[in-house]
């Protein structure tokens, strides 16, 4: 970057012509003042007289004349220094000047154009001619003058509309710009940018690379552009928005050779347009989207729910008696406990917990909350979530909102209590129109005012029983985590080649005080939803592995325990400390652990899915995969995977000598697995017929209800006694 002298912003006027021009003429010699003066006041012009250069300058001063005539040689001061003083005062700087000289060395004549002179004459003076002479200086510096002017003009206008020009020549990609350029680009007064990348390096990191594309390719295409991005301002404390407007210029033979444009400072513009925005979508008092903008984002909401099937909720609420507030605090009070409300709105939509946690749903805390809280005016407010999986989920939220507004507020001095009651409607059960979910949200909110305030309350009856029913389920189950009303029982899995006991299986149950023994398939999916797998999964691993090492403690022979993982275990939480602190926790072989996964997890992700497999093996536990067959597995992937067992779904086995195809099936996977020195075992055999078919085709073990059912521990214990005497008999 180079700099240019540096010259204060004024404007220029259009100086008055005045009826008969005045020369100022300087010279020592006597005569040619009055030759030049008889000809000259012919010619319409008034003339003054100097004798030398510094009454040259006094006269200057007191008459600005409108054309100087100067003799080179005086005595005081000459012409040179003379030319230099008027060129210094006000309005001499344009002053046509013409040197009149007897000197003809080109020293001279150098000289003089050095100090400014704008013409000259040599002696003898042709006096006929010197008024002609003087008139077409005069008419020039007019032309130079209006010249001025008008690039006076332009310059303050480019500088009240903050826009600059500029041209880039592509030959050698030098740029040259008006001075509001600079300015607009947050430059030093006088600095300037002469070539394209030295333009460039001025805009933000995040923007440049766009301009330098758009305008590359507006190059190769010959096309217009436009493009905004934004520039550090003169002290590179916050950055300033320009747009920019360029158009190609090419040559005769179409060759572009310029660019030429404009830049305009619009950050102001842009500001008051985001003012304006907000203005038109926030509500006033709470900085929260108003009803406009709720409109706007439900559209969307609805649009994508419909093309993806998805679920979205409306929660309409209204406080509680939040008349009696502004009527006793006053409005200043009712407008603070507003604002407070719509936090604790914000913090419980934006609370990463708020819907269910399963794999497959979104995670709340990656991503900006895609919820949306708006104030309707007054003390209503409705929360849009536009994604919810079921119900449950935005009664889950309602709950977590009222129990968050029922929490007391610090108004000033005053402690203030508000609660809120909340209508749901749910898309598209409740309504397929924007219009219908809001009518039918606030439809609900009245019937839960009716049926006493501070609760929430589903447009229709039947999803809000259903979502009370799953809700308090979840909170059972939650509790039956905590005071241990979770047990386990235990499966045998026995070698066919000669029925000795290969290990147990781990399979949990729900002992509820009013449903009894609640089997795993009602409840573990509810656990992976809510997230109560975690807490359970773990609860599984350290009971199993304690019992099997009570067992052996117990003096039986140690055989392996298998515990079942939910995907959820395996996705989300650390299972290599879990089952650490399991092995750690009772003392057991990790080489007697037995983790069964089933396949749909392990082929999600399989990148993910084998290297938590090989963390498990480092452990020297054994994995297994459970209910093989009823995922979309795929064969070439189970080549990959580090697993010990396969485990045939009961599913398979349950027509076997039946089905002709579930045999072919269970033949394969047989053959596959051993081919893949896995271990094979059937799960659910039920009949005798079953577990020959699968002896005859190799399988290694079985398990199902011909074996035994599923049994408490301590029947479990004594089973395995009675079966280990079983085949020392058979031994001996
Ligand atoms: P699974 O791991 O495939 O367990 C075998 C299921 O088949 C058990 O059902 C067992 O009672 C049943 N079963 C065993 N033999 C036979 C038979 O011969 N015929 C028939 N019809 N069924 C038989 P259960 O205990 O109801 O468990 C169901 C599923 O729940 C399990 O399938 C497993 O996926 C899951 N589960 C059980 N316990 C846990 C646990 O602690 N954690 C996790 N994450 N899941 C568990
Ligand atoms: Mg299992
Ligand atoms: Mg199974």
């Amino acid at each position: 970057m180079s700099l240019v002298s540096s010259q204060a912003l004024q404007m220029e006027m259009p100086s008055v012509q005045r009826e008969r021009p005045v020369v100022l003429h300087v010279d020592d010699d006597i005569g040619s003042l009055l030759m030049a003066e008889g000809a000259l006041e012919e010619a319409g012009f008034d003339v003054l007289h100097a004798a030398d250069g510094k009454e040259a300058i006094d006269m200057y001063r007191s008459h600005e004349p409108d054309l100087v005539i100067m003799d080179a040689v005086m005595p005081v001061m000459d012409g040179f220094d003379a030319i230099k003083g008027i060129r210094k005062l006000p309005g001499g700087l344009h002053v046509p000047i013409l040197m009149i000289t007897g000197l003809e060395d080109l020293d001279s004549i150098t000289r003089a154009y050095d100090e400014g002179v704008t013409d000259f004459l040599t002696k003898p003076v042709n006096f006929y001619i010197l008024p002609y002479r003087v008139q077409y200086l005069l008419r020039s510096k007019l032309t130079a003058d209006a010249l001025r002017v008008s690039q006076s003009k332009l310059d303050n206008a480019q500088r009240i509309a903050r826009l600059g020009n500029w041209e880039w020549c592509l030959g050698n990609q030098s740029m040259s710009s008006s001075r509001e350029f600079g300015r607009v680009m947050g430059l030093l007064e006088g600095q300037v940018v002469d070539n394209w990348d030295e333009f460039l390096d001025r805009i933000v990191d995040g923007d440049r690379q766009s301009v330098r594309v758009m305008a590359e390719h507006a190059v190769d295409e010959k096309q217009p552009f436009n493009i905004e991005f934004c520039v550090p301002d003169l002290h590179g404390e916050s950055t300033r928005r320009i747009r920019l407007e360029a158009e190609p210029y090419c040559n005769e033979s179409g060759e572009c050779t310029h660019m030429m444009g404009t830049i305009q400072d619009i950050t102001e513009r842009t500001n008051a347009q985001k003012q304006i925005h907000d203005l038109a979508y926030f509500d006033l008092v709470t900085g929260l989207p108003n009803r406009a903008q709720l409109n706007e984002q439900l559209r969307y909401t609805l649009k994508l729910a419909k093309r993806n099937q998805g679920k979205f909720a409306l929660l309409f609420l209204d406080l509680d008696h939040f008349k009696q507030v502004n009527d006793t605090l006053g409005h200043d009070a009712g407008d603070a406990l507003l604002k407070q409300v719509s936090g604790r709105l914000v913090g419980v939509v934006r609370g990463g917990d708020m819907v269910s946690t399963t794999s497959e749903n979104i995670d709340f805390d990656e991503i900006e909350s895609p919820h949306t809280v708006a104030r309707l005016g007054g003390d209503e407010f409705v929360v849009l979530l536009s994604q919810i999986n079921r119900a449950e989920d935005a009664a889950r939220v309602a709950e977590r909102i009222a129990k968050s507004i029922s929490t007391p507020y610090d108004i000033g001095e005053q402690r203030v209590s508000v609660t809120t009651t909340i209508g749901i409607s749910v898309f598209p059960a409740d309504g397929v129109t924007t219009e219908v979910l809001m009518k039918n949200a606030d439809i609900a909110m009245y019937h839960a005012k009716e049926s006493g305030r501070n609760g929430y309350q589903f447009y229709s009856r039947q999803i809000h029983e259903q979502a009370l029913a799953r809700f308090s389920m979840e909170s059972e189950l939650k509790n039956a985590i905590e005071n241990e009303q979770l047990t386990l029982v235990y499966q045998p899995k026995v070698n066919l080649d000669d029925g000795s006991v290969s290990g147990v299986e781990a399979l949990i149950r729900w002992d509820h005080e009013i449903y009894g023994t609640v089997n795993p398939t009602e409840f573990i999916p509810l656990a992976e939803e809510t997230g109560l797998i975690l807490p359970l999964g773990r609860w599984v691993l350290c009971e199993a592995t304690r019992q099997m090492q009570a067992w052996i403690d117990g003096g039986l022979e140690p055989i392996i325990i298998a515990v079942n993982c939910s995907s959820v275990q395996f996705m989300r939480s650390d299972m290599i400390t879990d089952i650490n602190t399991a092995i750690a926790y009772s003392g057991l072989d990790p080489h007697l652990l037995e983790i069964e996964l089933t396949e749909s997890l392990l082929f999600k992700d399989i990148e993910l899915g084998i290297r938590s497999l090989r963390d498990m093996k480092a452990l020297g536990i054994q994995v297994a995969i459970d209910d093989f067959g009823t995922g979309f597995s795929s064969l070439t992937y189970l080549k990959r995977l580090p697993v010990d067992k396969l485990k045939i779904d009961r599913s398979f086995v349950k027509d076997l000598g039946v089905d002709a195809g579930d045999v072919a099936i269970v033949s394969a996977i047989i053959t596959l697995s051993h081919n893949l020195n896995l271990t094979v075992v059937a799960e659910g055999v039920e009949t005798r017929q079953q577990y020959d078919i699968l002896h005859g085709f190799d399988c290694n073990e079985a398990q199902g209800f011909l074996i035994s059912h599923p049994m408490q521990a301590d029947e479990m214990q004594q089973w395995l006694i009675r079966a280990t005497n079983r085949v020392e008999r058979k031994v001996s």
